[in-house]
């Protein structure tokens, strides 16, 4: 067993190291305040190839693969925390058109991805269907060479910087998750709209709601087998579970090394307090807590890159990774006394952008009902 980075994917991450030290770190709470999308940032990542390790070379990707890009992702988020959003949906969704979209979409769209200068966002939820995913209700009806999409979509991850949407409806009404399709619909369609979330953190990148009023796309923009939207995106989509739960490592771990540092600063009793174990000791669980969960992400992502089942796993990552992780920057904030609580620090805004990924493809609950299905079997499903 071999626990090294590859010389190409350690070369990577030391770039991104460099780069989230230099220019994310210094702005996270910047962007935070301002409520600004961060467009040189991201610019800057698209073009530094920070979207392209899962992406075939034909389409301008690099082919490091799923580790490649989970590292990527931890090494920005120490950085910014919601400046690894962009990698994970450029990334992954790039991989959803590359499987499954037809060739002039893949040609015009997923270089543009990939290089920054187009924007993706991913339309599941609704209004009144969440973890119930089936449950969804905007519909998709053909006339003649056109699909027409109707229905309202909502909590959807830059929604307002999107320059198209991967949008679930079903093409079979009354039918559960058999009769949903996934269509590729740009935003600057008529009848599409979208407004933002006033959400307690990930202020920069936002959430939003998307409505499709009788929107009209050409029948080709179909993603895959019609009827089979569900199975197709969502067995590629496992590796997004993997990269919410390292964009929370790397808040976490950077949080403890600020933490360290600040121990041996600080003094109380004549001492500084790191010489307490009292502060010591919460400080190294939290420590081996992120660092068990970053191996076992990075583990799945291995997985993923042999072409294993990694299902299960991505969904413990993410159902106990990010538990973890926010109890690891509480900590961190608790040790920084009053200070830590001041929006001068920024754990707590570590903790507002961490918690958000509770919810994120999917709560601790569905996470673990994922779980069950893998290890016990289909007959402990309750649906
Ligand atoms: C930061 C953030 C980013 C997001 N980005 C996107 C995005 O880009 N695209 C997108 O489509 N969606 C996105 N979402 C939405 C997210 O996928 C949903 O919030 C999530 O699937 C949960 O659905 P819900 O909020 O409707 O909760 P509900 O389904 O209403 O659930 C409410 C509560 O009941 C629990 N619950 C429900 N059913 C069960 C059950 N059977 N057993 C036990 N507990 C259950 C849930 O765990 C939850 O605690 C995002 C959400 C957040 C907060």
């Amino acid at each position: 067993m071999d626990f090294n980075l590859s010389d190409d994917i350690q070369a990577i991450a030391d770039t991104v190291r460099r780069y989230a030290n230099e220019k994310l770190l210094p702005k996270y709470q910047h962007w935070d305040k301002s409520g600004e999308f961060p467009h040189d940032m991201y610019k800057d990542m698209g073009q530094m190839g920070f979207f392209s390790s899962l992406a075939g070379s034909q389409y301008g990707g690099s082919e490091l693969g799923a580790l490649a890009h989970g590292v990527i992702t931890y090494e920005v988020a120490r950085g910014d925390f919601n400046a690894a959003y962009p990698v994970l949906l450029c990334g992954g969704l790039s991989l959803l058109l590359e499987n499954l979209a037809p060739d002039h979409i893949k040609d015009e769209w997923i270089p543009q991805v990939l290089a920054a200068e187009k924007l993706l966002g991913f339309c599941l939820t609704e209004p009144g269907s969440g973890s119930d995913a089936a449950g969804l209700i905007t519909r998709a009806e053909l006339e003649g060479d056109e699909w027409v999409i109707t229905g309202e979509k909502a909590s959807i991850s830059m929604v307002m910087e999107a320059d198209a949407l991967l949008v679930f409806a079903k093409t079979k009404q009354d039918d559960g998750s058999t009769g949903v399709s996934l269509f590729f619909v740009p935003t600057d369609s008529e009848g599409f709209s979208r407004s933002p979330y006033d959400d307690m953190g990930h202020k920069a990148i936002k959430r939003g709601s998307a409505s499709f009023q009788g929107v009209r796309i050409p029948k080709e923009n179909l993603l895959g087998t019609q009827g089979r939207g569900f199975p197709e995106a969502m067995k590629l989509f496992d590796i997004a579970r993997v990269l919410l739960t390292l964009m929370c490592v790397g808040a976490a771990e950077i949080s403890i090394e600020e933490t360290g540092n600040y121990i041996k600063e600080r003094k109380a009793f004549g001492k500084p307090i790191g010489k307490f174990q009292g502060v010591q000791f919460p400080l190294v669980e939290a420590h081996s807590h992120v660092e068990l969960i970053k191996l076992y992400c990075y583990r799945t992502l291995w997985l993923r890159d042999q072409g294993l089942s990694h299902t299960k796993e991505a969904s413990i990552c993410k159902a106990m990774g990010q538990r973890f992780c926010i109890d690891a920057i509480y900590t961190c904030m608790q040790l920084h006394g009053h200070y830590g609580y001041t929006s001068d620090f920024p754990f707590e805004q570590r903790l507002r952008d961490t918690i958000g990924i509770e919810f994120a493809d999917g709560t601790s609950q569905v996470q673990k009902m994922v779980v069950a299905r893998e290890l016990f079997g289909r007959e402990v499903l309750a649906y």
